[in-house]
């Protein structure tokens, strides 16, 4: 059975319907004329999304194949659809909207092909959805891509409240110095925008104290908390949700066992489970509950989780409450 979950960290173009992008990538001229399935699934398998050739050829291959307003509103709709099967109540999509302009479009409009995908979804289903943008993490200095960064707040602004609930720190995080991206989130908090970061994801747990520096909402994975007590003790004095995301961190360095998420949750964190990207990671969120059960975590603790997730997430409080209902429904609260 299919039980309400909450799922705060999905990158939209790491989560394409894998039959859609093929049929896209070949109209688009993406890959090679011939080339097969099999091999351009064998391209989409990451197997280290650390920062690494392999894994930004990926990145850049999915995000050539969302160009234009038409493909960025139908490849919403469809991951929506998705979800809603799955039994995901609630989700929070990422995209970065300065990937998407290659052919012409603006950091608004793809913006707001995304929000109207998803809005197309939430008249037709029975799910709610947020849409976070996400500044990039790119280039050996955040002046590399500022311009790009500012107008995305620009864009984000405009449509906060109206589909958009929030933004986030995506890309390498390991490229520069952290704090560099510091000013920007400033500028986000001014504007009264919710926002998490991607940190300590990628093996440098101190990232996790320069992101906490920037006051977030929430943090991307943090597993690497895990390195010291003092990036444990921080997190938890700041109560900051993390959103981890198990399968996408087995498929680069780790199995599930050595995965620290149990530890995290005997640490006294708050931890929240999430998918990040379905198709590099070939999991979704019902998955990532069924492998933590494998793993020996309670069913008790995800359904805390689940309810956790809500507390965490950035849509309004009439929102909140019309699925907390749903949640209490569910799980008979
Ligand atoms: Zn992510």
């Amino acid at each position: 059975m299919n039980t309400a979950k909450i799922e705060l960290h999905l990158h939209l173009d790491g989560s394409l319907n894998i039959a859609w992008a093929y049929r896209k990538a070949l109209q688009r001229n993406v890959i090679e004329k011939g080339t097969s399935f099999e091999d351009f699934y064998n391209i989409l398998f990451a197997r280290n999304l650390a920062h690494s050739a392999e894994s930004i050829r990926k990145f850049e291959l999915v995000c050539d194949l969302l160009q234009t307003f038409e493909d960025l509103y139908d490849a919403t709709y469809d991951l929506c659809r998705r979800l809603n099967d799955i039994g995901i109540i609630y989700a929070e999509i990422r995209f970065a909207s300065q990937q998407h302009c290659k052919k012409g479009l603006s950091q608004l409009d793809a913006l707001q092909a995304v929000i109207d995908g998803a809005d197309k979804a939430m008249r037709e289903m029975d799910i709610r959805t947020g849409i976070i943008n996400c500044l990039m993490h790119k280039g050996d200095s955040a002046s590399f891509n500022e311009k790009e960064n500012l107008e995305a707040i620009e864009a984000s602004e405009k449509l906060f409240g109206n589909g958009l609930v929030g933004m986030d720190l995506a890309g390498y995080e390991n490229n520069c110095d952290f704090k560099e991206y510091a000013p920007l989130f400033r500028i986000v908090k001014e504007k009264g925008i919710p926002f998490t970061l991607h940190a300590g994801e990628m093996g440098i747990g101190e990232h996790i104290l320069d992101a906490l520096a920037m006051k977030p909402d929430r943090i991307g994975h943090g597993i690497d908390c895990m390195q010291d007590q003092r990036y444990i003790d921080a997190l938890k004095a700041a109560e900051i949700p993390l959103e981890v995301c198990v399968s996408s961190n087995v498929k680069t360095t780790m199995n599930y066992a050595s995965h620290p998420i149990r530890r995290m949750i005997e640490a006294g964190l708050k931890v929240t489970v999430n998918t990040d990207n379905m198709i590099f990671a070939r999991t979704d969120l019902a998955n990532e509950h069924s492998q933590l059960k494998m793993i020996g975590i309670e069913e008790a603790f995800l359904i805390q989780s689940t309810y956790d997730s809500l507390d965490a997430a950035f849509c309004d409080q009439k929102t909140k409450d019309q699925l907390k209902q749903k949640l209490d429904k569910d799980f008979r609260r």
